[in-house]
């Protein structure tokens, strides 16, 4: 985990408050002490992160089975989560979160359910855009596809070993000019 700046820890408390109080509305939370959550420490991934948007990291020793919120030793998000573009999607992460601090650790059946029971359900669809605008900011290299005319953004080359998911043409390398 890294540090949240200032800024940036302001922006987690904020988000923290607003899913606390969502959740406070949701059904499926309606036996369940979501205040407690406010209690857990927020922190930020480091910026280079592109796969994983939030993780709740376990305390040491804590017992896997029998999991609660006072075995969280920290929730980090994405720290480009943290912009008014991202909010509804950082709010989803979180609850997505917080059902992991309320016990659930595998992402189970009853976890999908309970995480596509967020009113702003919609919000899941822009996992793979925040994945795609992360990788864009970093990327070196454009994998084209010629037939479909797509290009995908990679930090590295692809050195035609990767073929394109829709119509199997192979994928050349373009460089972006800094
Ligand atoms: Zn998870
Ligand atoms: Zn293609």
């Amino acid at each position: 985990m890294a540090k949240a700046s200032g800024i940036a820890f302001a922006a987690l408390l904020q988000l923290r408050d607003e899913v606390i109080h969502i959740m406070k509305d949701m059904p499926a939370w309606q036996n369940e002490d979501v205040e407690k959550l406010a209690e857990i420490p927020l922190g930020v991934l480091r910026k280079n992160a592109t796969q994983r948007h939030g993780v709740t990291r376990w305390k040491k020793g804590a017992n896997l089975n029998n999991l609660t919120i006072f075995d969280v030793e920290v929730i980090d998000l994405h720290p480009a989560l943290l912009t008014n573009e991202w909010n509804a999607y950082a709010a989803f992460v979180l609850h997505h979160e917080y059902i992991h601090a309320l016990g659930w650790r595998a992402h189970d059946s009853i976890f999908r359910s309970l995480e596509s029971s967020w009113p702003g359900n919609s919000a899941a669809g822009d996992g793979p855009k925040f994945t795609e605008t992360l990788r864009l900011s970093k990327a070196k290299w454009l994998w084209v596809c010629n037939t479909c005319d797509k290009s995908f953004p990679r930090q590295k080359r692809g050195n035609r070993k990767y073929k394109c998911r829709k119509c199997s043409t192979i994928l050349i390398d373009k460089k972006i000019e800094a």
